[in-house]
């Protein structure tokens, strides 16, 4: 009997839109500086725009300070530090630092959104990372203000005065508590500039601490480009410098502030290894790579963005890699339903086509998903590239987007000496079922984080920072908390 033809049907399984709606939420025209507990105006009188990378639509304009907001800034600040902040008790403190917290928690869905609609982050991660990562950071360090003499025992604590913070534009309010919440624990004021592209959640929290009632002069949020943040650098009267960024921009402040005695720690680049032995649990390692190099579009100074696979499990790791890399739905960040969101800007977009044009040019293979994007905003898909070389452009310098490098080895002393080859000393992760082989490979790799079988956790309690070009000084936990503190 003749067999009858199959008639071939693909079925395409799609998930049915699921935007988050911005309709609570408020985005004004335009912001003013936050300076001395007002919202005033720029003295140059310049503002300039924020977009959506999303949709290129503009959100809104905020001012641009120049070095005479600065100097009014720091006067502010210092003004408060001297009449105010250093004479509150540290259990009052603590009162404004839970308030902020808790009203950060109250309005956490509004935060989310803008924080979405700002960077091009995926509301998932912003509603579910970044907004309670950041609530909690605040409630973590006021629990510290009253307990200072316990967290240093034995010696005289003192606040450093008025912090200078730069931040960057892949955390925008999460670095923003990193930076906030451990100053005032310690009993400085600040000066905070947020990054140019992503302003909103810091002015929004500046409206947060406003109606928290926190002394005028406390908290003082700056809005600018990179000359705003080098009148920072460059105030006589700041007295410590949290600036996270590029290793460029950290190499520049570090010598504006040489022979100063300004205080600075520095949260640079990365481009970490996440490490898959032979033993580990291959659709967990998955898991973590993808999480690894695809969180925040990759925008993560500790991206695991150098794979590096055992040899005798590379293929099946390589497979099951791109297969998961396919199913991972690019597109709206709005959207509850999508894993990988905007890029942050064009600018970083033509950086990442940069380097993918590199890695092609220098003879790697590349492997790319093949979602659709979306016509207009800023979107890469994800890439893998193998065939690379330890030596490869694309394995040296930090994208800061969603590519990754695979490289493979033999045994555990060629990758601790490939994964420590690097300018920089972030991360790492390790996957392995042995615990021996963890203890092993994290006493030995030279990264300020080693994870082993996860990637990408974070929590208040726990200090981070890098090696080398990544920086120094850590933010989490009580080494976060010394930063602040001169010891007597
Ligand atoms: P960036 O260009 O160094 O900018 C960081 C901040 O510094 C921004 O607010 C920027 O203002 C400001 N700035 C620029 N030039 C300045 C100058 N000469 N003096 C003082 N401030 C200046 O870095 P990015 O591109 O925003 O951020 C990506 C980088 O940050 C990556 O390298 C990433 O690895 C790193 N990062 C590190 C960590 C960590 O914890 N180690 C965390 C997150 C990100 P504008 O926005 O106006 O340029
Ligand atoms: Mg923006």
């Amino acid at each position: 009997m003749a067999k009858k033809k199959e008639k071939k049907t693909t079925i395409e399984w799609d998930y049915a839109p699921a935007p988050e709606s911005t309709s609570h939420i408020e985005v004004k025209d335009r912001y003013d500086l936050y300076i001395g507990g007002k919202f005033v105006k720029p003295s140059g009188g310049k503002y300039f725009a924020t977009y959506n990378p999303a949709t290129e639509d503009k959100l809104a304009e905020v001012a641009y300070a120049n070095e005479k907001d600065i100097d009014k800034a720091v006067k502010a600040a210092r003004k408060a530090y001297n009449e105010v902040w250093s004479k509150t008790t540290p259990a009052e403190r603590a009162k404004y630092i839970y308030r902020i917290a808790r009203m950060m928690q109250e309005r956490a869905r509004e935060l989310a959104v803008i924080e979405t609609l700002d960077a091009g982050k995926v509301i998932r991660e912003s509603r579910d990372v970044d907004v309670p990562l950041a609530c909690n950071h605040f409630f973590y360090y006021a629990g510290w203000a009253d307990k200072l003499e316990y967290a240093f025992p034995n010696r005289e604590v003192e606040a450093l005065g008025v912090a200078g913070q730069i931040i960057p534009w892949n955390f925008p309010l999460l670095m923003a508590a990193w930076k906030i919440a451990p100053a005032l624990a310690a009993g400085n004021t600040v000066v905070l500039k947020p990054a140019e592209t992503t302003p909103l959640t810091a002015l929004k929290l500046a409206e947060i601490i406003h109606e928290a009632g926190l002394p005028a002069g406390v908290v003082n949020i700056v809005t600018g480009y990179g000359d705003t943040g080098a009148a920072i650098v460059n105030h006589d009267d700041v007295d410590k410098i949290a600036f996270t960024g590029s290793t460029g921009v950290g190499k520049i402040i570090q010598k504006a502030i040489a022979g100063t005695g300004k205080k600075a720690t520095l949260e640079l680049g990365g481009k970490s290894a996440n490490i898959i032995l032979d033993d580990a649990p291959i659709d967990q390692a998955v898991e973590g790579i993808i999480n690894g190099i695809f969180f925040n579009q990759g925008h993560v100074c500790c991206a695991g963005s150098r794979l590096f696979v055992q040899e005798s499990v590379a293929d099946i790791v390589i497979k099951k890699l791109k297969r998961r890399m396919d199913t991972l739905i690019v597109g709206n960040p709005l959207d509850k339903n999508t894993d990988v969101g905007a890029i942050n800007s064009k600018e970083q977009l033509d950086t990442i086509a940069k380097y993918i044009k590199i890695g092609k040019d220098e003879g790697a293979t590349i492997h790319q998903s093949n979602c659709k994007l979306p016509k207009n905003g800023f979107y890469c898909a994800p890439t893998i590239f193998t065939d690379v070389a330890q030596s490869s452009t694309i394995v040296q310098e930090e994208i800061f987007g969603p590519v990754l490098t695979v490289q493979t080895f033999r045994t555990v002393d060629e990758v601790i000496q490939k994964a420590n080859n690097t300018p920089y000393g972030l991360a790492a992760g390790v996957w392995t079922d042995k615990g021996s082989r963890i203890f092993n490979l994290t006493t030995k790799l030279n990264a300020g984080v080693v994870w082993a079988n996860t990637y990408n956790k974070f929590d208040p309690t726990s200090p981070f920072g890098g090696y080398k070009e990544s920086g120094f000084g850590r933010e989490g936990g009580l080494h976060g908390l010394s930063a602040y503190v001169k010891l007597k």
